[in-house]
Formats: C-alpha cells, sequence, structure tokens
C-alpha cells in the first residue's frame, strides 16, 4: 500500500454488466463496444487492486509490443495493454481486450518474443472469449453476507474482491491449448520467431522451479503466479515446439529480438516497491511508513496501492489500509470505519477493548453483521500512527470459523519498524551485464543482490550453473539502485 489515505475511495461497483459475446465462427475477429466499455470500468479497479500501472518507461514498451499483437490478431486499436506494478509473476485478461503482465513475468522472459508470446496468449483469451465461461467467485455466497452486501458499501464490496475474479481465473486445459494456438499464430503473423512460445512456457516453468529453490518465498502471498491460473504442464511446452514446427519455419528463422528486449527491461523495478511496501512471508514491512505485522500461519498477504488484501482460513477476508484521524481518536475512527463498511445494514457491536501495545495507541472492536444464514463476525483494529494519522485492520470471518485467536495474533503484531530494518528494504533494479572473458554463470550470479543469488540468476536468464559464458554475451543480473 502507498501513503494513507482515506478508506474508501476505491469504489468497486458491482458487476452486472453482461459482457458474454462469442467470436462468430469465420467472421472477423471484433471486441464489441460493450465489451470495451466493460473492461474499461474495470480497468481502475484491478489496477488499484493489484499494484497499479508501472510508471517507468517499460510501460510504454510492454503497451507498443501489444499493439503489435493485437495489430497481427486483427484487432489494431481494440486492446489495451497495461505493466502491472508488482512482483508477482502473472498475466491476465479482462472482456473487452484489457490485458495485464506484472513486471515480474516481464522479468523472466528472455526475449521480446517470448513477452509477445505471453500477450498473443492473453489476447486468445480475449478472442476464445474463455473468461465468460468462468464461474465467477463470491465471498459473499460462501459466507452468506446478503443482508449487508446489498447495503452497498464500498468497503464491502472491496473486500469481496470482485475486481480480483480475473487475476484468480482459473482456465481449463482446453482453453489453455486454444489460447496457446491462437498466441502462436498471432506471434508469427506479428513477424516473430514461433518458437518462442515454448521459450516463455519454459520460463514459467523456470519460475516454479526457483520458488521451490528459494523456500517457497512467496507461499504467503495472495496473488496466485501465472501456473495458477493458466495450469502449466509438460504437454504444453511439447504442443507449442510440434506447433511452432508445424509452421514449416525453422527455429530462429525469424526473430526474437532479445537485444530490444535487454534493452527495455534495464533498470526497471524487480522485487517489492517501496513506496508500497514489503510482503516478506507472511509478514508485511513499509519502509517509508516504518510500520510493519505479521499475519498468523495460514494467512496471504497481497499489496496493492490502497491497501494490503489479507485471506485466510474458511473464507476470511480482510485488508489493512490507514486514513486520517478524527478528532475523536482511534475509538472514533474504529466506529467511523464500522459505519462505513455496514452502511444503513444491521450490525451488533459485541467488545470494544485497547491492545496492550508499546507505545501505540490502539484499539480493537468486535461486532456482528447480519448475514443471510445468521450473525457474521467482522473485526476492525485500529493504532494511532502519532502524526494525525491511523492504521487499520478489517476482517470477516466465517462464522462456523471465526479464527479469533488467530485474528488477535494478528492485531497484537503491529509494530513500529526499527531503523535497521527499514535500511534493509531497499528498491532493487534489473540491471544487464554484458560477460567479459572468463565470467560464468557462477562468477555473475554473485552480482545479484538477491538472498538466493544463484537461483535467481539461472531464473532470470536460463543458463546452466559453471557455464563459460561467450564474452560479449548480455545477461541480467539485479542490484539495489533506483529504476530508471
Ligand atoms: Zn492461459
Amino acid at each position: 500500500m502507498s501513503r494513507p489515505r482515506r478508506f474508501g475511495t476505491l469504489a468497486l461497483a458491482l458487476l452486472l454488466a453482461a459482457c458474454g459475446s462469442s467470436p462468430e465462427q469465420g467472421s472477423a475477429p471484433s471486441v464489441s463496444e460493450e465489451d470495451r466499455a466493460y473492461g474499461a470500468e474495470q480497468h481502475p479497479k484491478l489496477l488499484a487492486e493489484f499494484g497499479g500501472a508501472y510508471a517507468g518507461r517499460q510501460s510504454a514498451y510492454v503497451a507498443a509490443l501489444g499493439e503489435r499483437i493485437a495489430t497481427a490478431a486483427g484487432l489494431p486499436g481494440r486492446c489495451t495493454f497495461t505493466l502491472v506494478n508488482s512482483d508477482v509473476v502473472n498475466a491476465f485478461a479482462v472482456p473487452g481486450c484489457f490485458i495485464y503482465v506484472t513486471r515480474g513475468l516481464v522479468a523472466v522472459v528472455r526475449t521480446e518474443a517470448e513477452l509477445a508470446s505471453v500477450l498473443g496468449h492473453e489476447v486468445g483469451h480475449i478472442l476464445g472469449s474463455h473468461a465468460q465461461r468462468q464461474q465467477r467467485r463470491s465471498v459473499w455466497r460462501t459466507l452468506g453476507v446478503l443482508a449487508v452486501s446489498l447495503s452497498g458499501s464500498e468497503a464491502m464490496t472491496r473486500l469481496a474482491g470482485q475486481a480480483a475474479q480475473y487475476f484468480t481465473l482459473r482456465y481449463s486445459r482446453t482453453q489453455e491449448y486454444e489460447a496457446d494456438d491462437l498466441g502462436l499464430h498471432y506471434l508469427q503473423q506479428a513477424g516473430y520467431d514461433p518458437y518462442a512460445a515454448a521459450g516463455m512456457l519454459g520460463a514459467l516453468q523456470r519460475q516454479e522451479r526457483f520458488m521451490a529453490a528459494s523456500g517457497g518465498r512467496d507461499a504467503a502471498r495472495g496473488i496466485p503466479e501465472w501456473a495458477l491460473s493458466h495450469p502449466l504442464t509438460e504437454h504444453r511446452v511439447e504442443r507449442a515446439l510440434t506447433a511452432a514446427r508445424e509452421t514449416g519455419l525453422a527455429d530462429d528463422a525469424l526473430p526474437e529480438r532479445k537485444q530490444a528486449y535487454l534493452d527495455a527491461v534495464d533498470g526497471m523495478l524487480y522485487g517489492d516497491d517501496p513506496q508500497q511496501g514489503f510482503v516478506l512471508g507472511r509478514r508485511f514491512a513499509h519502509p517509508v511508513m516504518r510500520i510493519a505485522f505479521e499475519a498468523p500461519p495460514g494467512f496471504a498477504l497481497t499489496n496493492s496501492p490502497t491497501a494490503v488484501q489479507l485471506s485466510g482460513p474458511a473464507g476470511l477476508r480482510g485488508e489493512f489500509g490507514g486514513g486520517p484521524m478524527p478528532s475523536g481518536g482511534v475509538e472514533a475512527y474504529a466506529e467511523q470505519l464500522l459505519r462505513q463498511i455496514v452502511g444503513d445494514g444491521p450490525a451488533q457491536v459485541e467488545a470494544a477493548e485497547r491492545i496492550p501495545l508499546d507505545g501505540i495507541s490502539a484499539v480493537a472492536l468486535r461486532a456482528s453483521l447480519a448475514g443471510r444464514n445468521g450473525p457474521v463476525p467482522l473485526s476492525i483494529a485500529v493504532y494511532d500512527d502519532g502524526a494525525g494519522g491511523a492504521f487499520h485492520f478489517v476482517i470477516i470471518a466465517s462464522p462456523s470459523d471465526p479464527q479469533t485467536a488467530q485474528i488477535a495474533d494478528l492485531f497484537r503484531s503491529f509494530t513500529r519498524l526499527s531503523a535497521a530494518e527499514a535500511a534493509t528494504l531497499r528498491p532493487r533494479v534489473i540491471e544487464t551485464v554484458v560477460a567479459k572473458p572468463g565470467d560464468t554463470a557462477t562468477t555473475l550470479s554473485r552480482r545479484v543482490a538477491d538472498p538466493h543469488p544463484q537461483a535467481l540468476f539461472l531464473l532470470l536468464n536460463d543458463l546452466p550453473a559453471n557455464t563459460a559464458l561467450t564474452p560479449g554475451t548480455r545477461i541480467k543480473t539485479v542490484r539495489y539502485g533506483a529504476p530508471r
């Protein structure tokens, strides 16, 4: 999350728009005005939930590359491609041809053609109308919070994370194959080596191996990786290779534009954005706001510009955010927040008590919301930031598994960040380096600023350890520094 702002700024309207339109067989591909309007409405909500648009020059690169693919797909000027400021490795598509790719994914591919292949795959999901066929998940159905959701509260709608559905979509194997086939076709039409499609899938497999090698660094992250929404199997790589051969082209007969990709990615932010804070396993630490907290085992964190989203066992949902402190202090803030969440809906405050924290004024409030199937537990915690503002948690839990002890642990874990820890949370960037005589993957990986330097080096470059590098070969490393 970024600097504290008023809660409730992010209005997530109910997604009632009908957006189904199957492409007619044999007709020219199209994106309807209705779908474009729907996507345009979702666009700011998705960005607010998933890290925002990346501000660096790489955004224009992704947009231009996307337009090249859209044109190849017969959709010139009909798609919007956005580089998302998140280090999670993912890409997704929203009806109306709004395509998103994270900077985490941009970092792990090796060439422009591989990146183009990801964008082509997502455009394939659009023209296959795959998203419309998915079951929309609803946390409200899980918890039965019908009465509350009808109150139309912005904060409640945000907690339900409705815009998140496209990020967490699970495509079927058939849909994946169809998107792969369409994507490969667009790749070739755009003048890129169609063999890059298999290379892209290989990059995503390396990412899976890296996650395993780095000890499941992101196990507690709420945002799923690409592999969860686009199931990755060995067979998909084989299929992509077979399809590339069937074009009749030799491998590398068309360009992959590796140098153009390396020029573009050089200086791009890598890992967490210090302005939004760091998700370190279940711990959240913000070096600018100088605060931290730790979620209990089984909880997952998703960082975004407006808030940190929490999810936990039995459909538990919550968020960590902030806002200006009213004159009545933390108690007044908690009541104001409760009113904002339930709107006109009924809610009963069951307990309000001080949270014993060293040097921080804090209050916890437990309330009960009227759900369709009975009361639903809501917990709020508010902390004085000592500078005219406050931080807060809002948690909605399942009545059958309210996680009371875990929520109390979470609320007590809030702490001020030490200067020493804040100093370790610095921005990192991708730096491209040209190998000199004598350089090997092992020696160059020592330059990588990461707890797992060699594993990260292999992930970014797809090079076997200990191999000598041909002098002049350009590779990616990661170092501390400001993005450019
Ligand atoms: Zn897919």
